[in-house]
């Protein structure tokens, strides 16, 4: 069972822009994203808003998967900038991975 981290969002606003808890969970990001990978990105930033920091750091190298192509920030209705949230995830990934 993952642990969740009420503070997980704010843990990483130093590394990424503060947009996560504006996304609403459409999943328009997900049907724009040429990876089609099991619910990428929205999971992600789904898994940021619940605190779900062990979800984020077990699944990291989906992180990598991102092709930086920037469609899903484009289509987002909420401009939560999903495509800037998982660059400062792998940023977040790249600080912490000794400490987690
Ligand atoms: S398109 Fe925007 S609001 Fe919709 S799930 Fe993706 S990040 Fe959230
Ligand atoms: S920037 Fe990354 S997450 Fe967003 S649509 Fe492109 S490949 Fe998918």
């Amino acid at each position: 069972m993952a642990l969740l981290n009420p503070n997980f969002a704010q843990e990483v606003q130093p590394y990424t822009e503060d947009t996560a808890l504006a996304c609403f969970n459409c999943g328009t990001c997900t049907a724009i994203c040429p990876l089609i990978h099991e619910h990428f990105p929205r999971k992600m930033i789904r898994y940021v808003q619940i605190g779900a920091k062990d979800r984020i750091l077990e699944n990291a190298q989906e992180l990598w998967r991102c092709l930086h192509c920037g469609l899903c920030t484009q289509t987002c209705p909420r401009e939560a900038n999903p495509g800037e949230i998982i660059l400062g995830l792998k940023r977040f990934v790249v600080a912490n991975w000794r400490r987690s």
